[in-house]
Parts: C-alpha cells; sequence; structure tokens
C-alpha cells in the first residue's frame, strides 16, 4: 500500500509499530489492538517484551472482568499483537510507528535513524516523549514532514488524552493523520500550536510536579500533606507524589533534566530529593518503593488510581 499526497487517509492504517515496550509501550500497543489494528510491539529487551505479554495479558483480563472488553474478543485481540526484538522485521510493512523508548534524545535519535531506513515511505514516525519535541529528531530521518509528536497518559484507557505536536517542518497532512488515528484508538486528541516542551498537560503537570518536591525537599511538609493537600484541594483521586510513582521516578528524572539541558535556568535542576529516589533504584510503582511502598494502602483512592497500585 502507498498513502502519500491526496491518497494519505487514516483508513488506510492498518498496521502500527509500537517501539519500547516499557510502562507505556505495552499500553499503546494493547490500544491500538482493542481498537482492531495489527500491532507490532518491539523492543531491545526480551524480559522487557515478555513482561509486556504478561501485563497485556493481566490488563485485558481485569478489563474483561469490569465488562469494558468482551471475554470472546480478548484472544482476537491478544493476536493482533506481536513482539520482537528485531526493529527491521517490526517496522518494515509499519503504516504508523509510535516510539516509546527510554527518555534519552540520542536513544530516540538512534532509533528514528533507523525507524527512517526500515519504514516504507509513508509511515509516520511518532514520538510518545514526555519532553523531547520532534525537532529534536526529525532531522535524524529524511522525512521530517513526517515526524510528530503523538503523547500519551498512563494510564492510557483511563485518561484517554493525546497531546499532538509537530515541529516547522511536520507537514500539516502528518498533523491531521494523527489526529484521526488518535480518534480511531478512542483518545481525545489535543493538538498544540507551535512547538512547546511539555504539550498543555505536561506543562501544567511539572508546574505542580516542581512545586511538589520544592515543598518536601525544604521540609515544609511530608509527601503523604502534599498529596492529601492535593487530592483534597483540587479535588484530585491521586497526588503528585503518587502521580511521580506511577510513571517511574527515572522517567521523571530524565524529563526534569530535559526541561534544564533546554532552559539552563538554575531553577529547573532537578532537585536532590528526585536525584536520591534514582540513586537508589526506588523509582515508584515499577520497583515496589519510591515516595511509596507498594502496595500502599495509605489512602483510599478510587478508579485507576487504587487499581494500578493494587497490582503491583
Ligand atoms: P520505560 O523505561 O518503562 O520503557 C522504555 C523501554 O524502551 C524499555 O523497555 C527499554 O528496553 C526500551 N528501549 C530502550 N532503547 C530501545 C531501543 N533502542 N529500541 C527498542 N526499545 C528500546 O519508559 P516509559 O515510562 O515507558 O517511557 C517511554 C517514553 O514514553 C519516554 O519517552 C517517556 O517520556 C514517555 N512517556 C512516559 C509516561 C509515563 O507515565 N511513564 C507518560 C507519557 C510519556
Amino acid at each position: 500500500m502507498e498513502l502519500g499526497g491526496s491518497d494519505m487517509a487514516i483508513t488506510k492504517i492498518r498496521k502500527i509499530c509500537v517501539v519500547g515496550a516499557g510502562t507505556m509501550g505495552h499500553q499503546i500497543a494493547l490500544q491500538c489492538a482493542l481498537h482492531n489494528y495489527e500491532v507490532h510491539l518491539v523492543d531491545i529487551s526480551k524480559e522487557a517484551l515478555e513482561m509486556a505479554e504478561e501485563r497485556i495479558g493481566r490488563i485485558l483480563e481485569e478489563r474483561a472482568g469490569l465488562g469494558d472488553v468482551s471475554r470472546a474478543s480478548m484472544q482476537e485481540v491478544l493476536s493482533r499483537i506481536r513482539c520482537d526484538t528485531d526493529l527491521e522485521k517490526a517496522a518494515r510493512d509499519a503504516d504508523f510507528v509510535i516510539e516509546a523508548v527510554s527518555e534519552d534524545v540520542e536513544v530516540k535519535r538512534r532509533v528514528f535513524s533507523q525507524l527512517d531506513r526500515v519504514c516504507p515511505s509513508h509511515a509516520i514516525l511518532a514520538t510518545n516523549s514526555s519532553s523531547i519535541k520532534s525537532s529534536l529528531l526529525a532531522d535524524a530521518t529524511k522525512r521530517p514532514d513526517k515526524v510528530v509528536n503523538m503523547h500519551f497518559l498512563l494510564p492510557v484507557w483511563d485518561r484517554p488524552l493525546v497531546e499532538v505536536m509537530g515541529s516547522t517542518n511536520t507537514a500539516e497532512e502528518s498533523i491531521r493523520i494523527t489526529v484521526e488515528l488518535g480518534k480511531s484508538i478512542g483518545m481525545t486528541p489535543v493538538v498544540v500550536k507551535g512547538e512547546a516542551t511539555g504539550y498543555i498537560f505536561n506543562r501544567l503537570w511539572r508546574a505542580i510536579k516542581k512545586e511538589a518536591l520544592y515543598i518536601v525537599e525544604n521540609g515544609y511538609a511530608s509527601v503523604e500533606d502534599v498529596d492529601r493537600a492535593f487530592m483534597i484541594g483540587i479535588p484530585a483521586p491521586g497526588g503528585p507524589f503518587m502521580g511521580m510513582d506511577m510513571v517511574g521516578l527515572d522517567v521523571i528524572l530524565a524529563i526534569e533534566e530535559q526541561w534544564y539541558k533546554e532552559s539552563q535556568d538554575e531553577s529547573d535542576k532537578p532537585p536532590n530529593i528526585l536525584l536520591e529516589k534514582v540513586r537508589k533504584r526506588e523509582l515508584g510503582v515499577k520497583t515496589g518503593k519510591g515516595f511509596y511502598q507498594y502496595p500502599n494502602p495509605s489512602f483510599k483512592k478510587p478508579g485507576w488510581l487504587k487499581r494500578d497500585i493494587e497490582k503491583t
């Protein structure tokens, strides 16, 4: 199939390659498969892929239990996801790629360059990066008009927002297709005009994270009280420290480092409290300990937060 010019249509996207099978990648892959796309999920780590398969099975079971997914369709959904460690094999017939590898510009640039070499010329290459603009990746490819940011939140199905953002080189057509793809997998897309590190939601979330870390680092309040104040004050089902633990403190640190790298503003320097957590490998839900210990019975948490934390 050739896409391009007037031929470019969302209905022609059949195969999606998701690169990176970690916290985000497996969820994005599942969301696409639930909406009838064929998905190739690729990771350099065999263990990450095994864990992704296990997590996907567990999520499907849970959602079937909640009546979100029919039991009869579970096998079909699973059969639409193929896992591989070979990027070339996984991406060579992809119509659309969603990259969700580690938050590191150099790692992402290598992946984009590799994708550019192996993907069909019509394929759009999207990054789910939290803080890396597509303009920092586009020139690693020969298709800067088809490189775009497509940013999901965790958990994908309970917070169905997707932020779409292009660089000055991104074609309007690529933005349009990305928005349409987002809608077709049950997301609400919002388009950022121009390029702003952190999109819309992540800029708001970053201001909250930064203040929360500042308050605790300077001894003004405990982690628990900051979360309590936030949950009651907004009101919200979880507080900023619970949110950071869910995302992964290594990912939070990488995001903060990227912001600092761009701004060179001392106030953007990652705080010691965060550096210390990552140094001790207390990365949050994924390692069983972050700002909280998991499972964490200290708050009564509704909905997605409760389900995710209890499963860990
Ligand atoms: P993660 O560390 O859980 O997973 C990253 C995965 O990428 C790992 O499994 C790793 O093996 C794999 N990987 C690394 N290099 C690779 C390569 N060259 N080829 C293939 N796979 C490779 O990270 P995550 O939390 O899933 O974050 C991934 C991306 O999504 C980051 O850019 C992050 O900013 C963004 N993001 C994360 C969240 C979140 O809540 N965690 C939310 C939105 C966006």
